[in-house]
């Protein structure tokens, strides 16, 4: 294969795609670089290769942010709400060509990265394009002090924005986004193992005149190019969405700069299913919770409490849908999952499965072998099928640990008290489902489960006027409309004692 170095276009299909760092508003040649590369996950081979940026790359980014920021920062919110709305606009009419480089990057369907991650991140421009400038302070005349209180927001400055591989796009540009209307210059960092959509909008941010500085991209590993960004002292806001485990890394590598800090991490999610739903209706809905984007969404069910009554009748028919949830070539229309990431990660979530079957549990479908329907020119790529569990106790690490894969745990429960108990004894609290046609006991579940998000009757469905986020080990803070641009800006009390 040859390279390619075009600076965030598409090369011919055969060639490896060389990524470079934007900073300053120009792709910067990596001369003293090595490559990091990056997989095709449904072929199982190279097709792009990013720089493997440190310090000091990070510290040139951010000092073009620094610089970037006092205009960027005092233009009107309408002038930096135009600048949104033009970058939409143009990822919405490279829809095609984004979705395809999104799927060869993850593995995902193709028909999916077209109907859900390149919309949304179209969505989350034209959204904070708009809240930003429906975005008011508070006031209040004391009148005891006879004082006129008002908040002042400003922008933090320079944001450290890092993100994960499963949803590239759609979550990077939910910080991005927020980030700039609020008035912040940016430094972000994508997964290293799905660069390459980052870097094609790097060439939207140009082709829009984008101010030079307000969005710059560094590419690299998280321990090299991540934890450079959260240990500069010219970052003072970091939002990273991730692993557990590194949220807490960067927790305790920030605390001595005091940095604000938002963490989306982890997930164990627990969907409940009631005696008194229509099951042709909660099996679709399940599967779906369950398997989609090959079960590698941080809101997925891994978990499934059935009512007794129910529960054979459910497992029956889940089973059989499961099996038909087609996984294939991502580039398959009709095909519903493509390839997990990495082979490493194919391991980890096997190794679950093979887990499950030496405490004695049930492998209803699926299971650690690659699915025989994969065709032999993909037989390198990462695939697994939709595997369901049953027959497992609570305590097994199938039912505590976050697989984030293609593999649900379904399990009976007798009562209510009792399987909001179960469902929140993890360490996670990211979001739940509930099923039933019963509306006080939705209200009633939804006060009770530990978790930033409870559907009901639906999962997935996202109102970006709403806060998201998690608890316990899911996160610190919440995203969403108010709350994204309260964390990208200061508060300000000013106190007026009037005569
Ligand atoms: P990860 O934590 O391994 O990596 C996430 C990002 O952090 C990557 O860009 C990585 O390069 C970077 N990173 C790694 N080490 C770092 C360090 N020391 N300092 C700074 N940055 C560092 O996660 P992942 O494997 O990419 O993504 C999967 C995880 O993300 C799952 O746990 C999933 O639940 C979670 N996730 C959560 C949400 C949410 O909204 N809560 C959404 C999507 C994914």
């Amino acid at each position: 294969m040859s390279s390619a170095r075009i600076n965030g276009n598409l090369a011919e299909r055969e060639q490896v795609i060389i990524l470079e760092n934007f900073i300053r508003g120009e792709f910067v040649a990596s001369e003293n670089l090595g490559y990091i590369n990056s997989y095709e996950p449904s072929t199982g081979q190279v097709w792009a290769q990013l720089p493997d940026s440190g310090d000091e790359e990070v510290c040139r980014a951010v000092t073009a942010a620094k610089n970037a920021f006092p205009k960027w920062s005092s233009l009107s919110t309408h002038e930096r709400a135009s600048y949104l709305n033009k970058i939409a606009d143009l990822i919405e009419q490279r829809l095609d060509e984004f979705a395809e480089a999104e799927s060869r990057d993850s593995g995902k369907p193709v028909a999916l990265a077209r109907l859900v991650d390149i919309p949304r991140a179209v969505h989350n421009f034209r959204f904070f394009a708009s809240a930003v400038q429906h975005y008011i302070s508070t006031s209040n005349f004391n009148d005891q002090h006879g004082a006129l209180n008002y908040v002042h927001r400003s922008p933090v400055g320079v944001a450290g924005l890092i993100s994960p591989w499963n949803l590239p796009l759609y979550l990077l540009t939910f910080k991005i986004a927020p980030a700039i209307a609020a008035g912040c210059t940016v430094v972000a960092k994508p997964s290293e193992m799905t660069s390459v959509t980052t870097w094609m909008m790097c060439k939207v941010f140009q082709d829009v005149g984008l101010p030079a500085g307000v969005v710059n991209v560094v590419f690299g590993y998280g321990g090299k190019v991540g934890e450079a960004l959260v240990k500069h002292p010219d970052v003072p806001v970091i939002s990273f969405t991730g692993s557990t485990p590194i949220g807490q890394r960067i927790t305790a590598v920030s605390a001595p700069f005091c940095k604000k800090l938002s963490l989306e991490l982890g997930g164990k999610n627990a969907a409940i299913i009631f005696d008194d739903v229509n099951l042709d209706e909660v099996v679709p809905g399940s599967v779906r919770s369950s398997f989609m984007n090959q079960g590698e969404v941080c809101l997925c069910s891994s978990r499934i409490f059935v009512q007794r009554g129910i529960y054979d009748e459910f497992l029956t028919k889940f089973t059989e849908a499961a099996k038909k949830f087609k996984v294939g070539v991502p580039s398959d229309p009709s095909v519903n999952m493509g390839a997990l990431i990495s082979e490493q990660h194919r391991e980890k979530v096997r190794s679950f499965i093979q887990l499950a079957e030496s405490e004695g549990a049930t492998i209803n479908c699926g299971g650690d072998q690659v699915p025989e329907c994969i065709p032999e020119t993909h037989k390198n790529g990462y695939y697994l099928a939709p595997t369901v569990i049953s027959n497992i106790s609570d305590r097994s690490p199938c039912m505590q640990d976050e697989i984030f894969g293609p593999v649900t745990c379904v399990v009976p429960f007798d009562n209510e008290e009792e399987v909001v108990e179960r469902a929140n004894a993890v360490k996670y609290g990211l979001c739940a489902v509930v099923w039933t046609k019963d509306l006080s006991r939705t209200h009633r579940l939804a006060r009770k489960l530990h978790v930033g998000t409870v559907w009901a009757n639906c999962w997935l469905v996202r109102d970006l006027n709403m806060p998201f986020g998690g608890s316990k080990a899911s996160g610190i803070g919440r995203e969403g409309c108010k709350e994204s641009l309260d964390f990208y800006t200061e508060s300000r009390t000013v106190c007026i004692k009037l005569g």
